[in-house]
């Protein structure tokens, strides 16, 4: 890891100022839905039998450096990554080339296709398709090199269920306000001023996509009110998180959201003959919906699947009328197989989704080397390497699955193949570790203050509103803007970068 340009970061604290900050930082995180619902580990069902209780947010004390270029140019390039992975769920021929290769040996993807193929056959009746993207990113600092400039890498491009846009606008105010009271030390005024400090309007920009689509659903089919559908896991942690983006839906945009939890799909939706989806809620039978937009904040895992009717519920969302976000198709563009291919050097992918010179060599300068595992040249080279344990240790190795804690690092990637047989090596591809800068921080993670070393990851919300289908103006984008900004920060000790499972914190960026 490189040295850090900014030993003094963040400032020492005296006990009576940190006494100051996190009292502050604890009252505003929670008066303004910082928060999370508590760990069983950390409140039992005894302590809170009717589920009361809730507790602020894994977050950070200061607001990590971030070189601003790189923030910069992060966002500056969101709207053509948006116009990639819509033109890549668009292109129906081109993703089954790849899903194909990965369907007889992962069980999710080829469930996922499968749907996908009986809605084709019976034909959607739905054209468009949302996407709430989030491209996340490393800053990387090649190590060989002393006084090398920092590059922005991508680590991966999530295309369902992106997390903490709501948490993350408000960890962008509340360091502001931490900064309006003086809770940092004047000896830091320096570095941490509110022009360094961006305001992250994810929250009110994702609901803005979702409102979009809601009105682009056209005309109604039914006399019902009509809704949006957040479905979601249950129980939820990070319940507040999206409730944020369903309050600032209303309020912001007179759009109504209920949410599903998944595994009731069939118990409170269902399809009218023309495949309107109609939302009964629980709680008044007699006042159906019609639900314009599907939002999924569930239904990336295997382990939201453990029943046969959890498949048949995403068959009956996906043959539906309404919006999905995503879509199958959007949702499998997300695999890291598909990263991977884009990220082949001189391959001819990359033009055919983004014709424009200029904006594909943007994009593609963000693309760290990312290697299949197959009989392909490169492929039995990536074996090689990753068969090694010294020259493993660069690289981490994914399989096609999301929310984190399924990567392999470094020195057990070999360990690991080699307790996987040869065939289904596919499956996963390999990816150079990117390097960010040393930096330090301290986390308020249950009540406890952690310091130390820590890693940061930007991630770029994206919206995105597009055609399917062959039609009229099919392949059209109706919307696509850039919607704000997360910061992760995780301890250096950990490889895993996730919040909600258990290894990073919400941050928000002070630009250097
Ligand atoms: P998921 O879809 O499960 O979030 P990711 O590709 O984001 O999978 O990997 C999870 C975490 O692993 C990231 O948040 C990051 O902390 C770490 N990670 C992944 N790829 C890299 C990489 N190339 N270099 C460094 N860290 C990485
Ligand atoms: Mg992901
Ligand atoms: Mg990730």
């Amino acid at each position: 890891m490189a040295p850090s340009l900014y030993p003094d970061y963040p400032p020492e604290l005296t006990t009576e100022r940190e006494k100051y900050l996190l009292a502050n930082l604890k009252d505003w995180s929670i008066a303004h839905g910082l928060a999370v619902r508590p760990a069983p580990s950390f409140v039992t069902q005894d302590q809170d039998p009717s589920g009361v209780l809730a507790t602020t947010a894994p977050i950070t004390l200061f607001p990590s450096l971030f070189p601003r270029a790189c923030f910069e140019e992060g966002l500056a390039i969101q709207k053509a990554y948006n116009e990639l992975y819509s033109a890549i769920a668009r292109d129906e021929e081109w993703l089954k080339g790849i899903v194909e290769e990965l369907v007889n040996i992962d069980d999710f993807v080829a469930k996922l296709w499968e749907i996908h193929v009986a809605v084709k056959k019976e034909g959607y009746v739905q054209e468009l398709s949302l996407g709430l993207f989030r491209s996340d990113y490393m800053v990387h600092v090649d190590p060989s090199i002393s006084g090398a400039p920092a590059g922005l890498k991508q680590v991966e491009f999530n295309t369902i269920a992106s997390s903490f846009g709501g948490l993350s606008s408000q960890v962008s105010v509340l360091h502001n306000y931490l900064l309006n009271i003086n809770a940092y030390p004047s000896s830091a005024s320096a570095i941490i001023k509110a022009d360094a400090l961006p305001q992250s309007k994810s929250a009110s920009s994702l609901a803005a996509g979702l409102a979009s689509a809601h009105k682009a659903y056209g005309t109604s089919r039914t006399s019902y009110p009509r809704c949006v559908l957040f479905v979601v896991q249950d129980p939820e942690r990070n319940v507040f998180d999206q409730r944020l983006l369903e309050y600032s839906l209303l309020s912001e945009n007179g759009v109504r959201s209920f949410r599903l939890p998944f595994h009731r799909t069939l118990l409170d939706t269902k399809l009218d003959p023309d495949r309107t989806l109609i939302y009964v809620p629980p709680h008044s039978q007699t006042t159906p919906y019609e639900a314009t937009t599907v939002y999924f904040r569930a239904g990336y895992s295997p382990d939201d699947h453990p029943r046969s009717e959890d498949w048949a519920a995403r068959l009956q969302l996906e043959r539906s009328r309404a919006i999905k976000c995503p879509s199958i198709l959007t949702q499998l563009a997300g695999c890291k197989k598909i990263q991977q291919v884009l990220a082949t050097p001189q391959s001819p992918h990359l033009k055919r989704f983004l014709p424009d010179d200029a904006t594909a060599s943007r994009v593609l300068r963000t693309f760290a080397p990312i290697y299949p595992l197959d009989k392909s040249n490169a492929g039995e080279e990536a074996r090689n390497l990753a068969t090694n344990p010294e020259s493993a240790n660069k690289y981490v190795l994914k399989p096609q699955r999301e929310g984190g804690g399924n990567n392999i690092y470094r020195k057990a990637i070999p360990k690991f193949l080699k307790s996987l047989p040869e065939s289904h090596w596919p499956a996963y591809i390999l990816m150079e570790m990117i390097e960010p800068p040393a930096l330090r921080n301290a986390i308020l993670r249950n009540g406890e203050v952690q310091k130390g070393g820590v890693i940061g990851e930007l991630g770029v919300y994206g919206v995105c509103l597009w055609k399917n289908g062959t039609g009229q103006k099919a392949g059209e984008v109706l919307e696509n803007w850039e919607a704000g900004y997360l910061l992760r920060t995780k301890g250096d000790q950990s490889e895993e970068g996730g919040v909600a499972a258990g290894f990073g914190a919400v941050d928000s960026c002070c630009l250097v």
